[in-house]
């Protein structure tokens, strides 16, 4: 019996490309030259595609594939498939939410007390050498009295709220409407939220919808003393904005795990002091990466072997 033929736009973690060979025939884009070559020889018999975001799945790639019937997109977050459009033609997107929520929470969490009490920098002075010279100096910032507002109160930012709710942190939040099960006042606009929080967490999604929604009026508004803290995606903030602000005191420090153009990050943030900067590890722990793994391949082989899928995304509901 002849095996669904994939596509893989990867590489993958190991344990994805192994059972996904066991129950595919899997085509792998860059033991290739050309990528297009590639497509056009494959295409007819392509019927799914693994994606761990190497090339963006865009509606020019779909619709190369006549036979494709489902994307399986490794993440939460999958700005770089044009679910839309693929919805419009009926076939399946799949993501990989909820594994990975209180995972993502915490690395927030964390970059926001690395950003606030300066941990990495204290780190960095004992690493020095120079605690037996001088104590670290008092950090200016504190969590405490300190209100966070959330853009993008979902999965993570409530996650995140609850978090800054046993720190006795306020919390506040921001997003396309107002959620009728939730007490935290509602902005409807995002310079309003800024100019009343200290704390501005982002956790919505990337794309064009939000493509620099953090941009020099809100850092403006955030202020002096505002801490801005990026988990969503890099695309959300106007990322030269932000550098002007951190260089000029506009705007008093920033944690950020995700950046415009991954995985390069500007020499004038990496000069910084008062930027804590993640390489994008806000699920990057073996248990939550493996979780997130088995769900690539869980909705891959449920399509194929049931026509159903674990996790569709909202643009391609299961009908
Ligand atoms: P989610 O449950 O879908 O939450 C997304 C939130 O963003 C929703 O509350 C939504 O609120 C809001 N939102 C969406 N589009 C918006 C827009 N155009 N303007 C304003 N708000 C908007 O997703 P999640 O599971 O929490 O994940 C959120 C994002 O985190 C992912 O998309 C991904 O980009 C990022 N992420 C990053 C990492 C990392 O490693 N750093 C890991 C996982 C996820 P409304 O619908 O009310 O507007």
């Amino acid at each position: 019996l002849s095996q669904p033929e994939i596509l893989m736009i990867g590489p993958m973690m190991q344990m994805i490309e192994d059972q996904l060979d066991a129950a595919f025939t899997v085509h792998r884009h860059w033991q290739v030259d050309d990528f297009d070559a590639l497509v056009d020889t494959v295409a007819p018999v392509i019927r799914g595609i693994a994606t761990s975001h190497a090339r963006p799945v865009d509606a020019a790639l779909i619709d190369r594939l006549p036979n494709l019937e489902v994307i399986s997109n490794f993440g939460v977050g999958y700005d770089t498939v044009d679910a839309a459009h693929a919805g419009s033609k009926g076939i399946l997107v799949t993501n990989t939410p909820d594994v990975l929520t209180e995972e993502v929470a915490d690395t927030a969490f964390g970059l926001l007390l690395m950003t606030v009490r300066e941990l990495s920098a204290a780190e960095r002075h004992l690493r020095a050498g120079k605690w037996s010279d001088g104590a670290y100096p008092l950090t200016r910032s504190s969590l405490r009295d300190r209100t966070m507002g959330i853009l993008g109160l979902g999965r993570i930012g409530k996650a995140i709220a609850r978090r800054a709710e046993a720190s006795e942190v306020g919390v506040v939040y921001c997003g396309r409407s107002q959620q009728p099960d939730v007490d935290y006042r509602y902005y409807a606009d995002l310079v309003d939220m800024a100019r009343d929080v200290d704390i501005l967490m982002s956790v919505i999604p990337g794309g064009a919808a939000t493509q620099h929604i953090i941009n020099a009026e809100v850092i403006e508004a955030l202020g002096p003393q505002g801490i801005l803290i990026n988990v969503g995606r890099g695309s959300a903030v106007d990322e030269k904005a932000l550098i002007s602000a951190l260089q000029s005191g506009a705007l008093f420090a920033a944690g950020l795990d995700v950046f415009e153009h991954e995985p390069s990050v500007p020499d004038e943030l990496m000069a910084l002091n008062n930027a804590v900067l993640l390489p994008h590890v806000g699920s990057a722990s073996v248990h939550t990466r493996d979780a997130m793994g088995q769900l690539v391949v869980d909705n891959l082989t449920g399509w194929f072997a049931s026509k159903s899928v674990l996790t569709p995304v909202a643009e391609t509901p299961v009908s």
